[in-house]
């Protein structure tokens, strides 16, 4: 039997404003967790963005607003929601004046790297929901522009994340201020020890809400793994561009100097290209991140924690230039091209170097990723080998582990029939000795 939202309990305001949105069904996490928040329960959710999951807190919490209506404290709010970045942070933001529509309620939006003047007089008369990153709240609370001893609804969206960036102090420091009364939610993509401690500290006696990344967004990818050399990525991007199948691709990086690199070497080739990352303005990110939606550019190019939180429908690819060294970043990335409910396609560029990260993320997934061989790019990346000097040993190793997996070129005669035997896991294994 499908559930309905208004089988999870929740308000004709609020089920209207869905309908307005075009929303029909509930997503997975949405059934799991609404009727639990409804009743007031705490909630550990593991789930990765594009699940639903912003709609899953939001509306629950404006149910609560519209219910149970209280005169605001000044400086104070009634349910705040820690993020990791602003693009997440204003994306909560939208998503709440989207499902609280038909609500009367205030909203504040508090984050780092513009001016604070705005934020603080958004703060004077109280709100009911705050949305915030951790270093920016922090910042307001020690000048006094915030208090947090009105929070009855505390929410940690993309808790993992926020370790990751470093924010463990700064939470912990928002949580002492906290109410012991209030009730709390905890979302994660990722469970590891980090989070669990911080949960165990953060939530009482938590209902614990699961929607695996193998049986939703992960499933419905179309994923390929290619071999290439350092060298021969950026011809590789250049070339699988080319295809108009490409419509609207995230192109991610480790690094933020690689994502600048990368976008400069597009343009030149003549695809439309802009980078996104931590060193760039807040208004440049807005306006990379404008183009793209609006389709002004192909390809924009990442790191991570750039990448962290945006939500732009109809990404046909994301590639990933480089592969992570964290699995979990890799379903992170990959999540992108599944918004919504569509299917997408995620390639990833694999080097000898990063065979290791591979079989971890496989091993994370629980799936192995086919490869894929592009021949009219190979054969050109072979011609240019044949002019350049001797090849590096990596270069050469590559080849061999592409070949043999992709059963083309004239593979060594196998000794047995083993699958350990490859030269992609005899390969991984000298990479972890060394
Ligand atoms: P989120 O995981 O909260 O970032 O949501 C991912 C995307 O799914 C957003 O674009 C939402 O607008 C959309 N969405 C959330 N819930 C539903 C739903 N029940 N039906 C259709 N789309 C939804």
């Amino acid at each position: 039997m499908t559930v309905s939202f208004s089988d999870l309990g929740l308000a004709q305001t609020l089920l209207s404003a869905l309908t307005t949105e075009g929303y029909t069904t509930p997503t997975p996490i949405q059934v799991a967790t609404i009727p639990h928040l409804l009743k007031g329960r705490d909630v550990l959710g593991i789930a990765q963005t594009g699940t639903g999951k912003t709609a899953a807190f939001a509306l629950p919490i404006l149910q609560r607003i519209a219910t149970e209506p209280r005169r605001l404290v000044p400086r104070s709010a009634r349910a705040l929601i820690l993020t990791p970045t602003r693009e997440l942070a204003a994306q909560i933001s939208t998503g709440f004046a989207t499902y609280g529509r038909n609500i009367r309620f205030k909203r504040a939006l508090v984050f780092g790297g513009v001016g604070q003047m705005p934020q603080v007089k958004s703060l004077i008369n109280g709100t009911d929901v705050l949305i915030a990153t951790p270093g920016r709240l922090l910042d307001l609370m020690n000048q006094g522009h915030v208090r947090l001893d009105f929070v009855e609804m505390l929410v940690l969206d993309e808790a993992d994340r926020m370790l990751d960036m470093g924010f463990i102090h700064d939470v912990k420091r928002i949580a002492d201020r906290l109410p012991k009364e209030r009730q709390t939610l905890l979302f994660s993509a990722t469970m590891p020890d980090s989070v669990t401690s911080l949960a165990a500290g953060l939530l009482k006696n938590p209902e614990r809400v699961e929607i695996t990344p193998t049986s939703t967004t992960v499933e419905r990818i179309d994923q390929k793994v290619m071999f290439v050399t350092r060298e021969n990525k950026r011809g590789l991007l250049a070339h699988v561009l080319k295809d108009r199948a490409v419509t609207r691709a995230i192109v991610f990086t480790r690094t933020k100097h690689g994502a600048d690199r990368v976008a400069e070497q597009l343009e030149k080739s003549g695809v439309s290209a802009q980078a996104i990352h931590g060193n760039k303005t807040q208004t440049a990110r807005q306006k990379a991140l404008e183009s793209f939606r609006n389709g002004n550019i192909r390809a924009l190019v990442a790191t991570d924690i750039a990448a962290r939180g945006i939500d732009i429908d109809g990404i046909s690819h994301v590639i990933n230039f480089e592969l992570p060294n964290e699995p979990e970043s890799y379903v992170h990335r990959i999540g992108r091209t599944a918004r919504a409910g569509a299917d997408g396609i995620a390639l990833s560029f694999c080097d000898a170097e990063e065979v290791g990260y591979l079989k971890t993320i496989e091993r994370t997934i629980r799936q192995s990723i086919p490869s894929h061989d592009d021949h009219a790019f190979h054969a050109v990346a072979i011609a240019d080998m044949r002019h350049s000097t001797r090849p590096k040993p990596a270069q050469k190793r590559q080849g061999q582990a592409a070949r043999h997996r992709n059963g083309g070129g004239k593979p060594a005669q196998p000794k047995s029939n083993s699958s350990r035997n490859t030269p992609r896991h005899a390969q991984a294994k000298r990479q972890q000795k060394g």
